[in-house]
C-alpha cells in the first residue's frame, strides 16, 4: 500500500544527488547528519543519553560549548528507574527526557539503555535496565513511548548482546541462538513493537559480525522478523567497513572522530558507487527511512511549524526527577526496624563517607550531563532535619586526587574510557586521619548514617570494574564503624551491586542507583520516614564475583571473544535454579509496611489464563508493593531456568486497605525457544504460577496444566 507519506518521501528522493544523499547517510558533525537546505530537509540531530540531555559540543571537536544553556534535569540513571518496577514512572521519566530532548533542538535522543545486566562488572550496568529480559522490555517500552510523545525519537541501545565493556570497539559475543531469543533480544523486540522510532547498533560483534552491520541481525531480525520500520544508526565508530555498511540495514554511520568525509559511509561510499561498485539503490532505501523518521517527527514542511518544540529545567520535571527517585530507593535490610530514623528523638546526626557530599551527574561517559543541580544525600539530610538537629559530617575514606582534562570531553580520545585518570593516592596518614575522624563523630551522634557506595570512575563507559568490592578502604572503615556502633545505617550509593563482607554486622542497608537531581532528597526521605521505601531490585546481588555464572565460568571481560556459557542463566535464572546463597534476591526490596496476599486464583480466559490475587496493607504505613508473577515449568524437556518472571504490578495501599489484583498470564509466556526448530514452543504440561515479593519471597503458588 503506498501511503501519502511513500509518495512525499519518493518526491524528495528524486530530487536529491547523489552527493546530498550521502550527506544525509553519516555524520557531518558529532552529533548531527548533513540537511539539504534546497529542499527544506533539516540536518537531524542527535543527543545523548538516559539520565538527561548532554551538554552541546562543537561541532568537530569534543569541547563543550553549552555556556551553561545545556545544563539540564537530571533524571534517575535507568537501573534506578527499573527498581521502581513501575511502568508509568518509566513512561513519565521519558516523557520529561523527550521533553527535554526537544527543547534543547534535538530529533532524538540516545536512550534508554536496555542491554542485558550479565555481570556485576560491567561499566556501563547504571545505564541499563536489569537482568530480566521481561522487565527490560516491560520498561523500555514505557521509556520509549514516553520520550516519543515529543516529536522525538528514542533510540533504545546497545542492539545486540553489548554487555561488556572490555574491548567493546572489537569483542566478539559468541551468543547461541536460544539465549539470544530469550535473553538478549525480547527487551529489543518489545520497544519496536512499541514503537520505537530507532534502534542503535552495538560496538561489539555478535557471533562474528559487528552488530552495527550485521545481515543477521539487523537484516533477519529487525527488519525481517520483527518489521521494524525505523532507523538504525550505528554506535559512534561502529562501522569498520564502507562495503558491509553500504550493504547492511544500517541507516546512519555516526562516529567520533570530526573528519566527517573519510566516514566508511561519506567519500570512501560516494566513490564506490560512483565507480558503480555498489548500486546508488542501497543508498535509496537509507534514505527513505531517515525521510520517513523526518515525516514522523514533524521535521518537514509544511508540518515544520507544528512541531512540539518541547521544555526543559520546568518544576514538572524536577518533580517527577523526584517522584521516580523515592520510588527507586531500595531497603535492602533493617533489622529491629532501626529504620526509619525519627527527627524529633535526635539531637546529634552523623554522616560519614565521601558519597555523602559527591555528585555523579556529569560522568560516567556518554550518559553524563550538566545537572541544572543535584541534591547531595548530606544536602538531603540537612533538609530534611531544619534546624534542631546538628549534622556532623566527615568523609571517612578518601579519594585518589584525578587529572583535570581541562575543556577536552574524554570521547575525543575513542580508545580511553571515560574514567578519569588517578594521579595521587591519599597517604597512609592521611587515610588513617580521615577515619579516626569520622570514628569521632559516630561517636558522639545519636544516630550514623554511612553513605559511600561506587563512583562514575567505577561505573563508567569503556572499562568494566576490576572487581565487585567497594574502593577507597570503605570496607575497613565499615569494619570498625560497625564495631563502634552496630546501629550505623549503611547506606550504598552505586551503579552496580558490590561485595558486603560487613554484612552480617550491619542491621540497616539501603541502595540507591545514581538517583537523578532529587536523589538526596529521596535518600533522606527515606532514612527518616517521609516516603516508605519501595523499590526492588532488578537485579540481583551476589554475595561474591565468582557467584556470577559469567564469572564462575571464566567468560566475562575477554578481549577477543567471549563465549556466554552460561546461556539462559543469567542472573536469577541461574541463582535460584542452582539455589546460590546470594545476598540478595532479584526482586527484592523491603518497606516499612507489610502486606499479605492471599486468595490466589489462576482463571483461564481466551489467551491463557489470568492470575488473581488479593493484597493488603497490614501495617501502620502507606506502602507501595511491587507483586511478581513467576512461572516454574515443572518437568520440561528442554533445559529451564526454575521459574521466570511473567508479569509485575505496582500497587499502592494505605494501611489496612486490600486491593483484588489481576495479572495476565498469555499462553505466550509458557513458551522458550526451541533452537532444533528455530521457533519458539509452549511445552505442555504442568507448570506452577507463583506469587510473591521477590523471586524467593513466594507468597502463594497454584498448578496449571498447559494442554
Ligand atoms: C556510546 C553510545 C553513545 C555514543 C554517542 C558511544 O561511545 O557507546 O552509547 O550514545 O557514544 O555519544
Amino acid at each position: 500500500m503506498v501511503t501519502n507519506q511513500d509518495d512525499r518521501v519518493e518526491a524528495l528522493l528524486v530530487q536529491l544527488t547523489l552527493e546530498e544523499k550521502i550527506g544525509m547517510i553519516h555524520g557531518a558533525g558529532l552529533f548531527r547528519t548533513e540537511g539539504v537546505p534546497r529542499l527544506g530537509i533539516p540536518p537531524f540531530v542527535f543527543s545523548d543519553g538516559p539520565m538527561g540531555v548532554r551538554g552541546e559540543f562543537a561541532n568537530d571537536v569534543w569541547v563543550s560549548t553549552g555556556h551553561g544553556g545545556d545544563q539540564v534535569s537530571y533524571l534517575p540513571c535507568n537501573s534506578a528507574i527499573a527498581s521502581t518496577w513501575d511502568r508509568d514512572t518509566a513512561r513519565r521519566s521519558g516523557e520529561v527526557l523527550g521533553a527535554e530532548a526537544r527543547g534543547r533542538g534535538k530529533d532524538m535522543i540516545l536512550a534508554p539503555g536496555i542491554n542485558i545486566k550479565r555481570s556485576p562488572l560491567c561499566g556501563r550496568n547504571f545505564e541499563y535496565l536489569t537482568e530480566d529480559p521481561f522487565l527490560a522490555g516491560e520498561l523500555g517500552a514505557a521509556i520509549v513511548q514516553g520520550i516519543q510523545e515529543n516529536d522525538v525519537s528514542a533510540c533504545p541501545k546497545h542492539f545486540a548482546a553489548n554487555s561488556q565493556e572490555t574491548e567493546r570497539f572489537t569483542v566478539d559475543s559468541i551468543v547461541d541462538e536460544r539465549t539470544l531469543q530469550e535473553i538478549y533480544l525480547p527487551a529489543f523486540h518489545s520497544v519496536v513493537k512499541a514503537g520505537a522510532m530507532a534502534v542503535m547498533g552495538a560496538y561489539n560483534r555478535l557471533n562474528g559480525s559487528h552488530c552495527c552491520t550485521s545481515q543477521a541481525l539487523l537484516g533477519d531480525i529487525l527488519r525481517r522478523d520483527w518489521n521494524f520500520d525505523g532507523l538504525i544508526v550505528s554506535d559512534w565508530g561502529g562501522v569498520h567497513s564502507t562495503e558491509e555498511a553500504a550493504l547492511s540495514p544500517l541507516d546512519v554511520e555516526m562516529d567520533i572522530r570530526g573528519d566527517f568525509d573519510s566516514y566508511y559511509m561519506a567519500k570512501p561510499l560516494l566513490e564506490k558507487v560512483r565507480s558503480g561498485e555498489i548500486p546508488e539503490s542501497v543508498i535509496d532505501e537509507k534514505v527513505r527511512y531517515i525521510l520517513r523518521l523526518m515525516v514522523r517527527l514533524q521535521m518537514l514542511e509544511p508540518e515544520r511549524s507544528n512541531r512540539k518544540a518541547g521544555s526543559y529545567n520546568l518544576p514538572e520535571h524536577r518533580t517527577v526527577a523526584l517522584e521516580t527517585a523515592r520510588k527507586s530507593v531500595i531497603l535492602l535490610k533493617n533489622e529491629n526496624e532501626l529504620l526509619p530514623l525519627c527527627p524529633p528523638k535526635l539531637h546529634k546526626v552523623a554522616v560519614i563517607g565521601a558519597n555523602a557530599e559527591r555528585r555523579h551527574a556529569n560522568g560516567g561517559g556518554s550518559a553524563e550531563i550538566k545537572a541544572l543541580y543535584e541534591v547531595s544525600p548530606l544536602l538531603g539530610v540537612q533538609m530534611i532535619l531544619g534546624g534542631n538537629v546538628q549534622v556532623t559530617y566527615a568523609p571517612g575514606y578518601l579519594l585518589p586526587t584525578v587529572e583535570d582534562r581541562g575543556d577536552e570531553n574524554w570521547q575525543a580520545d575513542g580508545t580511553a574510557s571515560a574514567a578519569g585518570k588517578a594521579v595521587r593516592m591519599p597517604a597512609p596518614e592521611e587515610v588513617a586521619a580521615a577515619r579516626a575522624e569520622a570514628l569521632k563523630v559516630a561517636r558522639e551522634a545519636d544516630a550514623v548514617i554511612f553513605v559511600g557506595g561506587l563512583d562514575h570512575d567505577y561505573d563508567v563507559e569503556g572499562q568494566d570494574r576490576a572487581g565487585m568490592e567497594l574502593p577507597y578502604g570503605q570496607n575497613d572503615l565499615l569494619d570498625e564503624l560497625l564495631e563502634l556502633r552496630p546501629d550505623t545505617i549503611v547506606t550504598l550509593v552505586a551503579g552496580s551491586p558490590v561485595t558486603m563482607p560487613w554484612l552480617d554486622k550491619a542491621k540497616a542497608v539501603v541502595f540507591s542507583y545514581y538517583n537523578g537531581m532529587e536523589g538526596g532528597t529521596a535518600l533522606a526521605e527515606v532514612l527518616f520516614g517521609k516516603v516508605n521505601p519501595s523499590g526492588k531490585l532488578a537485579e540481583s546481588f551476589p554475595a561474591d564475583l565468582m557467584q556470577c555464572p559469567a564469572h564462575g565460568m571464566n567468560c566475562f571481560g575477554q578481549l577477543d571473544r567471549v563465549e556466554y556459557r552460561e546461556g539462559v542463566f543469567v542472573g536469577y535464572r541461574y541463582y535460584d535454579t542452582r539455589d546460590i546463597p546470594v545476598n540478595f534476591c532479584f526482586g527484592h526490596g523491603l518497606s516499612y509496611t507489610q502486606f499479605s496476599y492471599s486468595n490466589l486464583e489462576v482463571i483461564p480466559d481466551e489467551d491463557g489464563w489470568f492470575v488473581k490475587l488479593r493484597l493488603q496493607n497490614i501495617g501502620k504505613y502507606d506502602g507501595r508493593e511491587i507483586v511478581q508473577l513467576y512461572l516454574a515449568p515443572q518437568s520440561p524437556f528442554l533445559l529451564r531456568p526454575y521459574h521466570e518472571l511473567k508479569g509485575f504490578v505496582s500497587v499502592e495501599l494505605a494501611p489496612g486497605e486490600a486491593k483484588v489484583i489481576s495479572l495476565p498470564l498469555p499462553k505466550s509466556a509458557f513458551a522458550c525457544y526451541d533452537s532444533t526448530n528455530h521457533a519458539w514452543v509452549s511445552e505442555c504440561g504442568r507448570y506452577e504460577v507463583q506469587v510473591g515479593a521477590s523471586s524467593r519471597d513466594l507468597r502463594l503458588t497454584q498448578f496449571v496444566e498447559l494442554l
